[in-house]
């Protein structure tokens, strides 16, 4: 993806061959800003902010320009003004300041500033290091000017790779528990979204199969895309930041699981109930190793027993 230019005023700067601009002027607040820096070995980089995770613009890289004050925050005027309701108006500011590399400041706002596992008041930020703010997971990275890539670090200090609570991956090469714990995040939203798939496709089927009335056809498609829709919006938002919306799949769950008790259906209503369950244990700060495991074990358990409720609907419907 393309890199961006930002002014430290919000207003979006064009420019199509940034590998040639060392600085730019911005027509809106008339600043100059300068855009590269270089490092010992006289290379030309740019310090690179990507969103990696984040209800928008996940993939953006946003280039920082020099010993500016970078706000980042829902009101307009920020460097970055991100749509979301947990962020303050300036929640942070950033400053990047070469060779004293990147500054990270929170300012006093209720969810905080996160920086590894550690809610931060100021930090410096290393190449490679991620942040949080809100729903939004950030990624620094130094890269070279021409052709975009990271920089080697053998040169940096090597610091510890920064783990966070929603990872955009599964981490892999810690243990087990390690890895339960720090992706739970992930996990759970991977669990809501598989159960959503099955779910739609498991009353879809039962709804076809109680009735051979033509309508109820219809009736099944539009159910089993509700419940699609719903679940998966609200598994998207599986987050320690967010709020309330955090608690909207535990909502979509326990409502699901109403209508099939309704509906005469106690086995998938149990399956949600159970999903439902885990999800408060995955939203806690740092929840205890055994605790993320049960978790991981009751939230598979039961999107396994709707597969297999599902394929025997499935195959009910095929014979039919
Ligand atoms: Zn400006």
């Amino acid at each position: 993806m393309a890199l961006l230019v930002s002014c430290p005023c919000g207003n979006p700067l064009d420019c199509d061959h940034l590998e040639l601009v060392v600085a730019l002027s911005c027509p809106k607040c008339e600043r100059e800003l300068t855009i590269e820096a270089e490092d010992d070995n006289d290379r030309s980089y740019h310090a690179v902010l990507t969103v990696v995770e984040g209800p928008y613009w996940v993939g953006e890289q946003f280039v920082m320009p020099l010993g500016e004050d970078l706000t980042l925050g829902k009101g307009q005027g920020n460097w970055l003004s991100l749509e979301s309701d947990v962020l303050a108006e300036k929640h942070c500011r950033l400053r990047f300041s070469p060779p004293g590399g990147v500054e990270i400041e929170d300012l006093s706002t209720e969810s905080g500033t996160w920086v590894g596992q550690s809610s931060v008041v100021k930090s410096r930020l290393d190449p490679d290091q991620f942040f949080r703010v809100g729903e939004y997971r950030f990624k620094l990275e130094f890269q070279d000017a021409f052709d975009n890539k990271a920089l080697s670090q053998a040169s940096a200090t090597p610091s510890k790779p920064a783990r966070l609570p929603a990872l955009a991956r599964i981490e892999t090469g810690t243990s087990l528990t390690d890895r339960l714990v720090t992706n739970r995040f992930q996990i759970a939203r991977r669990l809501v979204l598989s159960f959503a798939w099955i779910s739609a496709v498991y009353h879809f089927c039962v709804l076809q199969l109680s009735s051979d009335d033509a309508l109820r056809g219809y009736e099944a498609f539009f159910v089993g895309l509700a419940i699609l829709g719903a679940l998966s919006y609200s598994g998207r938002h599986v987050t320690l930041a967010h709020r309330y919306l955090k608690f909207l799949s535990l909502a979509v769950l326990v409502t699901l699981a109403i209508t099939d008790i309704v509906g005469a259906r106690p086995l998938p209503a149990i399956c949600a109930l159970v999903l439902a369950s885990i999800l408060p244990l995955f939203t806690t700060l740092v929840p205890s190793r055994v605790l993320a495991v049960f978790a991981v074990l009751l939230g598979t358990g039961s999107t396994m027993v709707l597969a297999i409720l599902a394929l025997n609907s499935t195959l009910a419907l095929v014979a039919q």
